[in-house]
């Protein structure tokens, strides 16, 4: 079984390059264009930057059941480990134009500790501009994770 994504070595940075945060919310806010939201109206666009330095964006996909539904945040996630198998994510920028800042819901954050690195950075963003900074730590601070779950336990 291979190591937890964000188990593995990658480039360590405190702060990501503006280049690539802006590249993210560029990537985010196109997806958002294509955000199916026909139930809340609210179109969300999100963009992860994995360890190989690809960004893959997602927007939300919307169901009548609701309870179907999948966020733009899993929806860039699971595009990244389609693409290239299970990467390390550096950073999420999450894209809405509502009028406070809007951070992953805790489904999502629990989908990103599962790739996340440590120092994993979450921009939260309106459609041009970021509006705040969080570590993924902070907003998630003891995730459920292998180390806690499922493989902790003692083996027989
Ligand atoms: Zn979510």
């Amino acid at each position: 079984m291979a190591d937890k994504p964000s188990d593995r070595t990658g480039p360590t940075r405190s702060e990501k390059p503006e280049k690539e945060v802006q590249e993210a919310l560029r990537l985010a806010r196109e997806a958002r264009e294509h955000a199916y939201a026909p139930y809340s109206g609210f179109a969300v666009g999100a963009a992860v930057l994995a360890a190989s330095g690809t960004i893959y964006a997602g927007c939300n996909v919307e169901n009548v059941s609701l309870g179907a539904t999948v966020c733009a945040e899993r929806t860039a996630i699971l595009r990244m480990v389609a693409a290239e198998g299970a990467q390390a994510v550096h950073l999420l920028a999450v894209v809405t134009d509502a009028s406070v800042p809007t951070p992953p819901c805790a489904l999502c954050l629990q989908v990103l500790a599962e790739f996340a690195v440590p120092e994993c950075e979450v921009l939260l963003c309106e459609p041009h501009a970021v509006r705040e900074r969080w570590r993924f730590s902070e907003l998630l601070p003891r995730p459920f994770a292998p180390e806690n779950g499922p493989a902790s336990r003692p083996r027989a």
